[in-house]
């Protein structure tokens, strides 16, 4: 397994696969990673011949008062487990690598889908996270682009502007990776504390609670309610607990399938998951 640094240098190593016409897998993360972002390189494994992992904690992407500094950074470690699972290339490069210094006067932001949920609460994230995906497309050109299913509302904003721009590429989403008492697994788990990790649980316990709730004909705003009682009961102060369509859009009928969403912090802790929840009859 190579790692580069630079674009340059990731050009003169994928340039043999590409004149070969072998299938490039790009699986982008931000580091310190877990057994959800190896599940993504298992994916990629799966369909291509190359895959390649960026490890890129994107300045644009993170609020002013949010954790880019303290962001764990652990490149040696990542570079270990990704050689394990069979990865080719891990490309990590600087900020100034990726953003030079000069200004950007280019921006990339996908309207609607963005001003709700994790869009209302973090101003730019989407902005941020849409521009660095594209250099990251434009610099690896893969054929297959996989993201996990835990970052929803982030996977459908890169379906839609793939799908807009006309990006040469296959997204493909990647089910959310659990620890075995339910707990999304996310590299801000990290940061909490030994009482706070014994009830993070509670987040995704109250998402299947609630999945029972609905398909035994329990209305959805009592459902939600539930969600938001039981949450804030354990000690979370809630950003956001909704029900979308699949799309994203605004429940209308209560005879399809629905997706739950919650954003909620513990401590200094924001954690988010989700759960689709299939209609039946
Ligand atoms: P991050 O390093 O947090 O930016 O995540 C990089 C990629 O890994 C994104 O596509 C995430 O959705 C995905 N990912 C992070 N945590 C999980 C998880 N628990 N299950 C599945 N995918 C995940």
């Amino acid at each position: 397994m190579k790692t580069e640094t630079t674009i340059q240098g990731l050009t003169a190593s994928l340039n043999p696969a590409r004149s070969a016409r072998k299938i490039i897998g790009f699986v982008p993360t931000m580091g310190n990673l877990h057994q959800g972002h190896l599940n993504l390189v298992r994916e990629a494994k799966k369909l291509c011949d190359v895959v390649v992992v960026s490890i890129f904690v994107n300045p644009i992407q993170f609020g002013p008062n949010e954790d880019f500094d303290s962001y764990p950074r652990t490149l040696e470690q990542d570079q270990q487990l990704l050689a394990d699972v069979g990865c080719d290339i891990v490309f990590a490069p600087t900020v100034e690598q990726m953003y030079g210094n000069k200004p950007r006067l280019t921006n990339i932001s996908v309207s609607e889908i963005t001003n709700d949920l994790c869009g209302l609460q973090r101003p730019g994230h989407f902005d941020g996270v849409a521009v660095v995906v594209t250099k990251l497309f434009n610099i690896v050109q893969p054929n297959y682009a996989f993201f996990g299913q835990k970052d929803y509302q982030q996977l459908a904003v890169i379906r839609q502007f793939v799908k807009d721009l006309n990006i040469p590429l296959e997204v493909i989403g990647v089910p959310i990776a659990r620890a075995e008492d339910g707990l999304a697994l996310s590299s801000r788990n990290g940061y909490l504390s030994p009482e706070h990790r014994q009830v993070a649980p509670t987040i995704y316990q109250s998402l299947k609670a609630a999945e029972q709730q609905l398909q035994s004909g329990v209305d959805l705003d009592t459902v939600l309610a539930n969600i938001r009682n039981t949450l804030t009961e354990v000690g979370f102060v809630i950003d956001y607990v909704e029900a979308r369509t699949p799309e994203l859009q605004k429940i209308h009928t209560f005879n399809q399938d629905l997706v739950l969403f919650i954003a909620a912090k513990i401590g200094q802790t924001r954690l988010i998951d989700n759960l689709l929840v299939k209609y039946t009859v």
